[in-house]
């Protein structure tokens, strides 16, 4: 699953409205531990239980490096371009899971794809992080 550009679209575009339920951001964390995808957040104290049910945005892939943005938009939450896209490209967003928050694997295909569906603010952690498991490695192994 995931969304495809019929037609080219200008950068800065609204596309689709992300429909649900707004909860309290405790609830949407809950959601989250269970696994849930499909939880965004809406203000400080609340998030969207945005599934794909309620609308298509809901269907939207993890990109590390991603082509839309979730923006705010007359009172509701609208799935954004942030730069040019082109017929056919796919639609993704950076789902923006804290570091230790979420370790969901991504898959977007991207050549320099970070293998964790991260926001960009973790990646030098992510790096520091690793080299530091690799240092423990190579430290039991000699
Ligand atoms: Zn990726």
């Amino acid at each position: 699953m995931g969304l495809f550009a019929a037609l080219p679209i200008k950068a800065g575009t609204p596309i689709i409205e992300f429909k649900g339920r707004i909860i309290p951001w405790e609830e949407g964390a809950v959601m989250l531990l269970r696994g849930a995808d499909h939880v965004i957040k809406f203000d400080a104290k609340h998030d969207m239980d945005a599934r794909p049910q309620w609308s298509p945005a809901g269907h939207v892939n993890h990109g590390c490096y991603p082509n839309c943005a979730i923006k705010k938009k007359r009172g509701g939450l609208w799935l954004t371009s942030i730069r040019q896209i082109k017929q056919n490209e796919e639609l993704l967003i950076d789902y923006g899971f804290d570091l230790g928050e979420e370790f969901e694997p991504c898959r977007c295909g991207h050549p320099r794809c970070r293998g964790l569906m991260l926001r960009k603010k973790d990646w030098p952690k992510l790096r520091r992080l690793i080299s530091k498991v690799l240092a423990l490695i190579a430290i039991t192994v000699h």
